[in-house]
């Protein structure tokens, strides 16, 4: 048990006693009888057993979801009536909300109350946000011709359908965020869900699981089966009866699934790795850049798909930039997330610790210089130091593999022309920022940076509002936004003749 002090009535119950998987409306234990521990990343101490999927669970889940989705009112509901349960939804998260983001400190180890502002919050932002689509869904009427049967009469239009039982596969770095951004489009939409969350973080998308048991969703339209990646996620990647894969996590588990899913021709998206570059320019203001490059790779312990983890910086403003970056990453205060006083709180396992470590060494062994941070801190726990690598360069394995840690890599450049390829210099493009106060540099730049976001004096701001996705191979499809609809719905062409 948990030695993690303070914690609220209703996590305590939570976690007093082992979580069960969703299957079809009731909490069940794994076929097999076997659960896993989830562990507090601070202490590395367990916080509660957890019912470990496998197989035959996936199987049970996916053939609960297929009935609810061929048998149950869910995707012939009237669009009105779906979108009440969803806002019952996001009314019961936004209720739970400092339960959640508690959870979501203890499991996941970062700070408690960034959890509450950024994490639960989107995650109640989104779902309310597709919890007003289903009215909104519709196709076109489309003016036909058919030149080869000219004295004929035609009417065609597109009706919008859900594409069916969606298997969702999620990672550890914002747990009740990521269950969000995939089960509300889903639901949106009308489809049926099997969720697996990450191994490391399966407790917040649990609750949201008793949640969605109050909100009234007709039974086996979302089922939850926590548990690893190659056996409950590769069952589920593998089943023939699941129309869609969508995915977030690693390109190189994105392109196992990818391959899988391709035996059955599932509709598949991706929201994979990136290495983000932020980019300041001459004109920028350093007193927002210098800070904003800070919060850009140190959010989350860089443990952020689209963190600027590689900074460009002009000649003539380097050691300046070097010496805030520093100052910034020297003055967080490192500890427990619990603590809301701590900003770099503990990565979320040893192995994500151990990778880190080993990035930092390669940095070093190559010829980096470590500016601030570079070890670990305390003895317990998996907390990383906020690091600045200077001088590094774009052969370093440093600079072109994604650490998703609390390290950055700073190159210098000489000219303007210079920054679109340097930026698009990784075999990823999910984000980018520049930093300026020049209009003419926006436009002239931001077409040019082959990246899903582009954001200008800010970086990794998101809103339900705004689509999220990467070019190249940081995946395709989007999550957020109206756009994330689009995979989730097939579109039927209908043709009448008079
Ligand atoms: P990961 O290792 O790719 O795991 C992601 C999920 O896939 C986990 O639930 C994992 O299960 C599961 N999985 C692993 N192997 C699988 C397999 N063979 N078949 C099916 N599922 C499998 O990634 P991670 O380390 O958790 O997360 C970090 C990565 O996610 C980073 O690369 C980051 O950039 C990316 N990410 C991308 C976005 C985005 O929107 N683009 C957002 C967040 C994170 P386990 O529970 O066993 O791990
Ligand atoms: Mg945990």
């Amino acid at each position: 048990m948990t030695t993690a002090e303070n914690l609220s009535e209703k996590v305590r119950d939570f976690i007093a006693s082992p979580r069960k998987m969703l299957i079809n409306g009731k909490w069940t234990d794994a076929a097999s009888g076997k659960t896993f521990e989830t562990l507090d990343p601070s202490t590395g101490e367990s916080i509660v057993q957890v019912a470990e999927g496998d197989r035959e669970d996936v199987n049970r889940a996916v053939a609960a979801a297929r009935t609810a989705f061929e048998d149950s009112p869910w995707s012939r509901m009237a669009p009105s009536a779906r979108e009440k349960i969803m806002h019952r939804l996001a009314d019961l998260m936004e209720e739970n909300a400092d339960v959640l983001a508690e959870l979501e400190a203890l499991d996941n180890g970062k700070n408690v109350a960034v959890a509450r502002a950024v994490d639960v919050q989107l995650a109640i932002d989104y779902m309310r946000y597709m919890a007003g689509w289903p009215t909104k869904i519709g196709g076109d009427i489309l003016p036909m011709s058919v030149p080869y049967a000219p004295d004929a009469k035609f009417m065609g239009y597109t009706l919008k359908e859900p594409v069916g039982v969606v298997g969702q596969i999620i990672p550890w770095n914002f747990p009740a965020l990521m269950a969000s951004w995939k089960l509300s489009p889903a639901l949106a939409s009308g489809c049926t869900v099997v969720l697996k969350p990450a191994e490391e973080t399966p407790l917040t998308a649990l609750y949201i699981g008793e949640l969605i048991c109050q909100a009234g969703f007709p039974e086996g339209v979302v089922n939850i089966i926590p548990g690893y990646g190659h056996t409950a996620g590769a069952a589920l990647t593998e089943h023939e009866d699941v129309d869609k894969i969508a995915f977030t996590g690693s390109t190189t588990v994105g392109k196992i699934i990818v391959k899988a899913a391709a035996d059955t021709m599932k509709n598949v998206s991706m929201e994979l790795g990136g290495k983000s570059p932020a980019i300041i320019l001459p004109d920028a203001d350093l007193d927002i850049a210098i800070p904003g490059a800070a919060s850009a790779i140190f959010f989350n312990m860089g443990q952020v798909c689209c963190a600027g983890s590689r900074l460009f910086v002009p000649d003539n403003l380097y050691d300046k930039v070097i010496d805030g970056l520093a100052n910034e990453a020297n003055n967080m205060k490192i500890g427990p997330g619990l603590n809301p006083e701590n900003m770099i709180n503990p990565l979320v396992s040893q192995i994500q610790f151990d990778r880190v470590m080993s990035y930092i060494d390669s940095g070093r062994g190559e010829g980096a210089e470590v500016i601030a941070g570079g070890g670990r801190s305390g003895d317990t726990g998996y907390f990383v130091e906020p690091t600045v690598l200077a001088k590094t360069t774009r052969d370093m394995k440093v600079v072109q593999e994604e650490i998703f840690g609390p390290v950055v890599c700073v190159q210098r450049y000489g000219d303007v022309s210079e920054i679109p390829a340097l930026a698009n210099d990784t075999v990823y493009g999910l984000g980018a920022s520049i930093w300026t106060r020049d209009v003419g540099n926006i436009i002239n730049i931001v077409p040019k940076i082959k990246s899903g976001s582009v954001w200008v004096n800010c970086h990794s701001i998101l809103d339900a509002v705004m689509p999220f996705g990467g070019y190249k191979q940081s995946g395709y499809g989007k999550d957020m936004g109206k756009e994330a609809l689009d995979s989730y719905l097939e579109t039927k062409a209908v043709c009448i003749m008079a």
